[in-house]
């Protein structure tokens, strides 16, 4: 992942490169992290959207606590957005989203013509209303890592897109073709986290989201014990093999270390091992499926 600097000006030729793709689109597809549906989304992407509609992948829900998936699936729904979860790893939700974006452009082709027809009604050529379907123009949108490359893979087939975590969309616009004529922008609209709230900060950094090489690595381990301790202390348990779960962070993370036998010469704790383990093993699923923002 690119480093993640997003000094004003980048945020406002962002938004704008954003925006200008936009215009071209009938449709967003905001992608983001269904452990972290309150952090892994950005409120500048509802200014950029308007009025389109809108459909919110809900992505690695292979990661994510199913029960909390479907509850953030009705909770992010309404008139204009159709929320739904997906795996790009396996993809299971691929031909669910395929058929969303079907009726969809049935929808705006239907629109479209009830358009035309009154149009046509007054003017009376009736050859104008002849039913004409225009090919559903997309783009998918995110913060990084949420799973954009990985989503334009499955969806175009190709194994190719991967553009690496830079701000905005590339000016020279390629459209990729879907099954029935659809068209994908073939870049991802890249959004930047927004950091103010350190809580949404870590969560994004737990999620792989934020470089570790610009995070103190032990920190924010214990930080993600701190807040499984009180989410899901028993799946902690059971992975580490604790008997009991301490009052601190970091006499849970020590007990890791012992149990693991991170410990250096010395019989000192190996702190940077155990919170590189810790933390690998939740961004690969280990510690069981966890949503660690409830949708209630
Ligand atoms: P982008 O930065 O938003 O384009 O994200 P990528 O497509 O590069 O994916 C980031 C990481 O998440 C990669 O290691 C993917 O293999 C992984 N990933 C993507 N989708 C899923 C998913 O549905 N489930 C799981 N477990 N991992 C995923």
């Amino acid at each position: 992942m690119e480093h993640i600097n997003w000094y004003p000006g980048h945020m406002k030729k962002t938004r704008e490169l954003i925006r200008d793709n936009l215009k071209l689109c009938d449709i967003v597809i905001e992608v983001i992290d269904a452990r972290i549906p309150v952090s892994s989304r950005n409120p500048i992407i509802d200014e950029l959207v308007g009025e389109k509609p809108r459909i919110i992948v809900l992505n690695k829900k292979d990661l994510a606590d199913a029960e909390e998936n479907r509850k953030w699936i009705r909770k992010l729904s309404d008139d204009r957005t159709q929320a739904m979860d997906l795996n790009c790893m396996t993809g299971d939700g691929v031909k669910q989203l395929l058929n969303l974006l079907k009726s969809e452009q049935n929808r705006i082709t239907q629109e479209k013509n009830r358009q035309r027809e009154n149009t046509a009604g007054a003017s009376g050529d009736a050859r104008a209303a002849v039913m004409r379907s225009k090919p559903l123009r997309m783009m998918i949108a995110g913060v990084p890592n949420v799973g954009k490359s990985s989503l334009i893979n499955r969806l175009t087939g190709k194994k190719s897109t991967k553009t690496g975590d830079r701000p905005g969309v590339t000016k020279g616009k390629q459209w990729l073709t879907l099954a029935g004529g659809m068209q994908l922008l073939d870049t991802p609209g890249i959004l930047w986290p927004k950091f103010e709230d350190p809580q949404v900060g870590r969560n994004l950094a737990y999620c792989g989201s934020i470089r570790d090489e610009i995070l103190d690595i032990s920190e924010l381990a214990l930080a993600f014990i701190g807040d499984m301790q009180v989410q899901y202390p028993e799946l902690l348990m059971e992975r580490y093999k604790l008997a009991e779960i301490a009052e601190t962070p970091l006499e849970n993370m020590e007990e890791i270390a012992r149990k693991r036998g991170f410990i250096l010469p010395g019989k000192r704790i190996d702190y940077e091992r155990c919170a590189r383990t810790v933390l690998d093993e939740f961004r690969g699923g280990k510690l069981g499926r966890i949503t660690l923002e409830k949708a209630e």
